[in-house]
């Protein structure tokens, strides 16, 4: 065994190993160091357990017991419902998860369960379970003054195991914890041992040692991030300056004449802040911000073209391949009145045909290049870029930007993100972009219907989804996780992908995870973009981008464990043509939470995005932490908001006498920040 240090990739831990590190690896942790901040959501503790004897009708409770009975009972509406009797110490709770026949499968008698939700009356007190956590067996469970502390878990990984894994390293890697602040700073700012931090949020000693501890490590993280924009804005504000753009009025005039609709107010505004930022000697770096289907093609198209008529080139980033393919299309049709052919550069063109798209840069006869990342790799040179277009921003980060303004030349930045998120996040998120904001949606699009359907309207459901396929429409079935297993509350995707295609055989089905190769999940989704698929069941790998005008239908199972904004996210995948669309929430429950009526009711992603932060104080939704663009692992908003005061304060004491990081006194802040934010290395190599 080599010598453990932070880095060292968590599969040579002993006791890990090649499959428990993949299923980590799926929980973002790869290093020594991501297990130590994989942390507990959930803390279970004689004081947040309730007796079962004292749950009480109208509470919303976690409690404990173990199974000494179960089984399905039908309902007079045909809805089939698992039941279970739990037992403690106190007495006895009846638990009911009305449409789950499924779980009669995984749950069995002697099994400790963790139940959460709310009770309510039905023939005596009774829980619907919103949240199902085998604990085990046999499990050493705390009772009394001892703390437990619950993992987000995965496939193939239950946080009971993820619970063994960690407390058996803990010991071994907490000195290796350093604590990189200034003890000076530590002092000012009143934080406990960076080393005790992570003891109290593993092994606390009470909740409120564990939150004491988690708020340490959510300042880390936050100052990190400070660091790191505030060496992105050095970047992009030192030496070389940007290009002075001319409004010549040529191409850009000749577009919007060419356009068979009017611009929106919003686009308009949008467009005079990028061309006044263009035509300023400073670089521009903008973030254009609009939900789906607000019309940020055009406005970046207006801000190439402007580029263009200037003599310069201009570069349109998309995250995959698939993407750039769906805006080569738009841009293909919308410059076909002006005469211009932009230029698709991927990684599947033969080697011979990258070697002549590549020619064609370098020469300038491309104006308009489209392109996944690979276009700032090596070996990609312009004859004079002057504009570079970032689509969905959030998966590029703050790192690759900088390594764009490596590229030699200055060109200006443009990012566009579907992601709305609030103002005040904006602002640490984006810290070093101006935001442009797309809110009005253009109209004469189709409008989405969303509805919440229960229990006995699942067959309707189902039906209606059938004849929309046999009609030649498209829809999406969204489930929360990829395979039954130790979340034995949740539907799965394979196992629907399954049942469907056994019982539509006149319906081709396809399925898409995250844990497809991306060669296998394009050809997917390149089948169901051109309509050999006609039903599409997904996880939320189809959140960001997919734009097929003909899918009219979503239906998303499970909607109470998504986050709003994600939810939001997923419902732009519809609307996307002109017919009327319908989105159709299937939660488990009969009792529908006001949070998904009060989404079924608005279509305003900022509204959502406020109301998802609001929620997520919560913490404990599938996929919380990546909606809304914010992906935090350990701050959490708005209960941290006042962390972000501090960190930005530390940030500030730290970059005093040290602008640009690079003292020697500093160099573990730098690594760490690097670490957390992997691809930040280039922040720190380039400039
Ligand atoms: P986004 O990228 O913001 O999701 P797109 O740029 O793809 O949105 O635009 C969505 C659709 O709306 C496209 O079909 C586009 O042609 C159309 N569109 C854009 N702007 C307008 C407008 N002002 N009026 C009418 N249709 C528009
Ligand atoms: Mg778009």
């Amino acid at each position: 065994m080599p010598q453990l240090r932070l880095d060292t990739p968590v599969q040579f831990l002993s006791g890990i190993g090649p499959k428990r590190g993949e299923a980590l690896e799926r929980l973002g942790v790869v290093t020594a160091q991501d297990l130590l901040l994989h942390l507990p959501h959930r803390y279970l503790d004689a004081s947040s357990v309730t007796p079962l004897a004292k749950a009480r009708v109208g509470d919303d409770v976690a409690c404990v017991g173990t199974v000494t009975a179960k089984g399905i009972l039908p309902t007079r509406k045909g809805l089939r419902i698992f039941h279970a009797v739990l037992k403690d110490d106190s007495g006895v709770l009846e638990c009911a998860w009305p449409g789950q026949p499924f779980l009669d499968r995984s749950i069995s008698e002697g099994q400790v369960l963790l139940v959460v939700g709310p009770i309510r009356f039905y023939h005596g007190r009774q829980m619907a379970p919103r949240e199902t956590i085998v604990l085990s067996d046999v499990d050493d469970l705390a009772v009394g003054g001892v703390v437990l502390p619950v993992y987000p878990a995965t496939e193939g990984l239950s946080h009971k195991q993820i619970r063994a894994i960690i407390a058996k390293h803990l010991d071994a890697l907490i000195p290796l914890v350093p604590d990189i602040l200034p003890e000076r700073l530590r002092e000012r700012f009143a934080l406990p041992a960076l080393g005790d931090a992570v003891r109290a949020v593993h092994r606390p000693t009470s909740i409120k040692d564990a939150e004491a501890g988690r708020r340490r490590l959510a300042v880390d993280e936050l100052l990190d991030l400070q660091l790191m924009l505030s060496r992105a804005r050095y970047i992009a504000r030192q030496g070389q300056r940007g290009t002075e753009f001319v409004v010549h009025r040529t191409l850009t005039t000749a577009l919007r004449e060419s356009l068979p609709w009017e611009l929106t107010a919003d686009q308009k505004q949008a467009i005079r802040e990028i061309f006044d930022d263009m035509t300023k000697p400073e670089r521009m770096h903008r973030l254009l911000m609009g939900d789906v289907g607000t019309g940020k093609t055009v406005v970046a198209l207006c801000a190439m073209l402007l580029a263009l008529e200037n003599g310069y080139q201009a570069a349109l980033m998309a995250p995959t391949e698939l993407l750039a393919e769906q805006h080569m299309r738009s841009l293909t049709a919308l410059l076909a009145p002006l005469g211009i052919v932009p230029e698709l550069l991927v990684g599947k063109l033969t080697v011979a045909d990258k070697r002549a798209a590549r020619a064609r840069l370098v020469s300038g006869e491309t104006r308009i290049v489209v392109g996944t990342h690979a276009l700032v790799q090596e070996g990609v040179a312009f004859d004079r870029l002057g504009l570079v277009v970032i689509d969905e921003q959030h998966r590029f980060g703050v790192e690759q930007r900088a390594a764009l303004m490596g590229k030699g030349e200055a060109p200006d930045v443009l990012l566009l993100t579907a992601t709305p998120i609030p103002r005040s996040l904006a602002l640490t998120r984006y810290g070093d972009l101006d935001v442009s904001v797309l809110k009005l949606k253009p109209p004469g699009r189709g409008t989405i219907r969303t509805a919440v359907r229960t229990g006995g309207h699942r067959e309707r459901v189902f039906d209606f989804v059938h004849q929309t396929a046999l009609q030649g429409g498209q829809v999406y079935i969204v489930l929360p996780v990829i395979e039954e297993s130790e979340r034995a509350d949740l539907r799965a995707a394979e196992t629907m992908a399954k049942t469907l295609t056994a019982q539509w055989p006149d319906v081709s089905v396809g399925l898409v995870h995250g844990r497809l190769k991306a060669p296998e999940r394009d050809a997917v989704m390149r089948g169901f973009r051109d309509g050999s698929i006609k039903v599409l069941v997904a996880t939320t790998v189809i959140e960001v981008g997919i734009d097929v005008p003909n899918a009219t239908v979503m239906v998303i199972e499970h909607p109470e464990r998504f986050g709003l904004a994600q939810l939001h996210q997923l419902r732009g995948r519809v609307g996307r043509g002109e017919a009327e669309s319908h989105c159709i929430l299937l939660p488990n429950s009969d009792d529908v939470p006001e949070r998904l009526r009060a989404f079924s009711q608005t279509d305003d992603g900022f509204k959502i995005a406020e109301l998802d932060l609001e929620e997520r104080r919560q913490g404990d939704l599938l996929g919380a932490r990546q909606s809304g663009g914010v992906d935090f692992k350990i701050a959490r908003f708005p209960d941290d908001t006042d962390l972000l005061g501090e960190a930005r304060a530390l940030a500030q004491a730290i970059l005093a006498d040290d602008p640009t990081l690079v003292k020697k006194a500093n160099k573990p802040l730098r690594e760490r920040a690097v670490t957390r934010y992997p691809r930040g290395e280039v922040l720190f190599r380039v400039g």
